[in-house]
């Protein structure tokens, strides 16, 4: 595509859905408070309501009822295609998407969203990171960003299940519940996977894996590639109703949760027939129930919430509520819940090689919000937290004792006798 056309495709991609958002900014700045990056850099570029001001611009000189008088009068310009490669930066490299900012927002301005459509039409003129496209290519192709096929997603199971000594059902003709997992589970964080099954299989319920939709983690949601996201989301609705699931049970990824969750509709234009939860929410239902029970640990842990799960995705309290279960001694952070600070390495940034700077900066933000607690551990309930964790903390040397919530459940729950 040549940049003439990539700029045409980002000029008619960005243009139609934000007068209302635009025409509401009162260019207050209390937006660029709430942002981790922001904070960690001090560039006012980095300001959440600067990474959509191209939008603005656009909007002025082709979708506003004035934009032939804006143009006569030689109002604003389009963006160049210098301009555009350098957006890189402040959609890709400097924003999570965590809605940190939108909260902040008195204007009620979803900045987080706007983001996302920078993000449709920068994917659209073909201007993505590289790294985030050829993984989104991927997922399309073989169902996962990390190239996890049918067939190898069956080796997989196959190694877990020897090495944790765990059954995994995979492709049962019926069952209740979908479950899903996400590609980092799959690769690095297999304890979790593991754990997931042994806490179901324990509970004696109906569950399976299916070869036609296992993937959550959906990399269209992070370059903004809608038909990618839509072919993710529509993999998992076939294999729900292959199965006749009436729950479809995201595991620990933020993202993968809410695309699912909250995005299928919209990109499928219908509502899925059947119930989504997190894992922290369904088995918090168990929990409430009496059905599932934990033996509690004499320990001191806070938790991160992740953004996609707990601000954007509504799960706050259900985490909690096995929290306090688990430990005697649960420590929250310093703001916490809807207000917490994002782990730094959502939205595709911790796969970013040219964010890794800004990043590590803004996860010294987590650190101190960790340490303030004097907990002797944090738990995780998204792996993609997890990962940012584990690769921020390395290059830090820091033992912030990381535990994750599924592991711990698995590990505590009470088993009766049959
Ligand atoms: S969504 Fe989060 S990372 Fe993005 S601009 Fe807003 S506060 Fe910053
Ligand atoms: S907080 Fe809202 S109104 Fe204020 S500058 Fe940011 S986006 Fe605009």
């Amino acid at each position: 595509m040549s940049m003439h056309e990539a700029h045409e495709r980002f000029v008619s991609e960005t243009g139609a859905r934000i007068a209302s958002y635009l025409d509401a900014c009162v260019r207050c700045g209390l937006c660029a408070d709430a942002c981790h990056y922001h904070q960690a850099s001090g560039d006012p570029r980095h300001a959440p309501v600067m990474k959509f001001q191209i939008l603005d611009r656009i909007y002025r000189r082709h979708r506003d009822p004035f934009a032939p008088l804006w143009r006569l009068l030689g109002r604003g310009r389009d963006p160049d295609p210098e301009e555009l490669k350098e957006l890189r930066e402040l959609i890709y490299d400097t924003c999570s998407m965590c809605g940190r900012c939108t909260l902040a927002c008195p204007m009620g301005i979803d900045t987080a969203q706007m983001v996302w459509i920078v993000r449709e039409g920068m994917a659209a003129a073909g201007l993505a990171p590289p790294v985030l496209e050829q993984m989104a290519r991927r997922a399309k192709k073989a169902g996962s960003p990390m190239g996890i096929d049918p067939q190898k997603l069956r080796e997989i199971l196959d190694e877990v299940s020897r090495e944790y000594d765990v059954e995994l059902p995979l492709d049962k003709d019926r069952a209740d519940i979908l479950l899903l997992d996400s590609s980092l589970d799959f690769n690095v964080y297999r304890p979790t996977l593991a754990a997931m099954a042994k806490i179901l299989n324990r509970l004696g319920l109906n569950w399976t894996f299916s070869t036609r939709g296992y993937e959550a983690s959906n990399l269209g949601l992070f370059t903004g590639d809608v038909d990618v996201a839509r072919a993710m989301v529509a993999r998992i609705v076939e294999a729900a109703e292959e199965v006749g699931a009436s729950i479809v049970l995201a595991p620990e990824c933020g993202h993968g949760y809410g695309s699912i969750r909250w995005e299928a509709a919209e990109l499928l234009g219908f509502e899925p027939p059947f119930e989504i939860l997190h894992i922290s929410e369904f088995l918090a239902r168990l929990h409430r129930e009496g059905r599932l029970k934990l033996r509690r640990k004499e320990r001191s842990l806070t938790y991160h919430d992740p953004c996609k799960v707990g601000r954007r995705g509504g799960v706050v309290e259900e985490p909690r509520e096995l929290m306090r279960d688990l430990v005697s001694d649960f420590r929250e952070m310093h703001p916490s819940g809807i207000l917490n600070w994002c782990c730094s390495g959502g939205g595709g940034v911790v796969l970013l090689e040219s964010a890794r700077e800004v990043q590590l900066e803004a996860f010294r933000i987590k650190m101190r919000q960790v340490e303030d607690t004097g907990a002797e551990g944090v738990i995780m309930a998204c792996a993609f937290c997890h990962y940012t964790f584990d690769s921020s903390a390395k290059h830090f040397g820091w033992d912030c004792g990381i535990e994750d919530l599924v592991q711990m459940v698995a590990e505590q729950m009470v088993v009766e006798d049959a």
